[in-house]
């Protein structure tokens, strides 16, 4: 007889796990609050689904902050080259980008979905959808459906049910008092790879939102990195501030206060920059004295005077400094629901090492509720698909000792 196991979230994690677990027999049944499975796959698909990530995997295996050392095993379970031979095997060929970025050829998700529900269809999980967890009810599992409330009991149980960004999608982290009532420990959830707000005047932000600020390094605690991002409604967005998102999210926690340091002009030095700067004709506009002494384009320099209303005082070494180490201040993140994903969740000493749940055996957690992090590049579906796999195999494990 097959062990019944529900699998509560319908992500990567969840079809992950789903795939293992139906592969070893058992009885497999997903249940997922929307009326399609795996919709935040397929939005991450829409920017070109960035699956995983071909940089060294040393380094690979330290982007996930505090929980590296609770992830590094397990990620060795689903390895970006295991990623790509598993996309593969299900007809999506990938390839690396400049970057170092693993995308699908075609770049979307959905051929690559597709194929993974036939898979699964043939494996034999049942797909049950606009079934919303509610909660426990001692061992019973208990969802509202549109036929009425269902009760359901089985042998063993995962929860995927995602974080808190983009929640009409289907994780809405409404299980957040579900699991605390549980007295399962939860790590406060916080926007992570999210935009800022800023400190704007109404006329910059009127004339400049929507415009790209190309080309420039940014400096926060992480390091330093090149790149690209947007002026938004009131603050700034895109992948150069995702990657050090996490680091002014923690500096605006702890100190009340973070800013972001740009550099308006890699490649040069102050010193260049300041002489090409000393050579320009004082009798010209500061903006002209800009553009071509320094090559700033309307939007960097407006950023700048938003930043220094008296950059235009400034001689022209300190006009020089200023370029190469611009401090824009961020008030705040933009709020978790618009946020790539989650910091926060499940904390990792809630569960064993084969992610069961310590305080309720028999129930395992996987994919973005847990508590890790991770900077765009793939690491986030990575860390999903492993876990998925963990608790698959946590899971197996459970209901083989179940049986003796
Ligand atoms: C715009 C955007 C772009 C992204 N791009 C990338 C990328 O290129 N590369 C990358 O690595 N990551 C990317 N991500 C992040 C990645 O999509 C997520 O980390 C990943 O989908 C999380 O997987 P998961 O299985 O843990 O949860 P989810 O994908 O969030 O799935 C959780 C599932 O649980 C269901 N659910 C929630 N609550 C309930 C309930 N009470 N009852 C029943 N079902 C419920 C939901 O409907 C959902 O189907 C992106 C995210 C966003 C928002």
């Amino acid at each position: 007889m097959p062990k019944s196991v529900a699998i509560i979230g319908g992500g990567p994690a969840g079809l992950m796990a789903a795939e293992h677990l139906a592969g070893k027999g058992h009885a497999v049944t997903v249940y997922d609050a929307m009326p399609t499975v795996g919709r935040k796959f397929l939005l991450a698909g829409k920017s070109g689904l960035n699956i995983t990530h071909a940089e060294d995997y040393a380094r690979f295996v330290t982007r996930y902050g505090a929980a590296n050392g609770r992830l590094r095993p397990v990620l060795d379970l689903m390895t970006p080259e295991a990623i790509r031979a598993w996309a593969a095997d299900l007809g999506t060929e990938t390839f690396v980008g400049s970057s170092g970025r693993i995308f699908p050829t075609a770049m979307k998700a959905s051929p690559l979905l597709r194929a993974w529900l036939k898979r699964l269809e043939r494996l034999g999980v049942t797909m049950l959808t606009r079934h919303r967890w509610t909660g426990f009810d001692g061992d019973v599992l208990l969802f509202e459906t549109p036929e009425g409330q269902k009760r359901v009991i089985v042998d063993a149980t995962l929860i995927a049910l995602g974080g808190a960004s983009w929640p009409k999608l289907g994780s809405d982290a409404a299980w957040v008092p579900l699991l605390k009532a549980q007295g399962v420990d939860i790590t406060p959830l916080r926007p992570a790879n999210c935009g800022f707000d800023c400190n704007f005047s109404e006329s910059f932000d009127t004339r400049f939102s929507g415009q790209p600020i190309k080309s420039v390094k940014a400096t926060s605690a992480v390091g330093t990195t090149q790149g690209e991002f947007v002026i938004s409604r009131g603050g700034i967005e895109g992948s150069l501030i995702y990657a050090h998102s996490a680091a002014l999210r923690d500096a605006l926690d702890r100190d009340g206060h973070a800013e972001l340091l740009l550099d308006l002009t890699p490649g040069r030095t102050v010193e260049k920059l300041a002489a090409d700067l000393a050579r320009q004709d004082r009798k010209a506009s500061f903006s002209t004295r800009l553009k071509k002494a320094a090559n700033l384009d309307s939007a960097k320099i407006a950023l700048l005077r938003e930043v220094n209303a008296e950059a235009n005082q400034l001689d022209a070494i300190g006009l020089a400094s200023l370029i190469k180490a611009l401090p824009l201040a961020v008030k705040r993140p933009r709020p978790i629901a618009e946020a790539i994903s989650t910091a926060g969740g499940v904390a990792l000493n809630a569960i064993d090492g084969h992610f069961m749940l310590k305080g309720r055996p028999g129930t395992f957690v996987a994919g973005e509720m847990l508590d890790w992090e991770a900077p765009t590049g793939g690491y986030l579906l990575t860390a999903c698909f492993a876990t998925g796999i963990a608790a698959a195999s946590g899971i197996d494990r459970w209901l083989e000792a179940s049986k003796a």
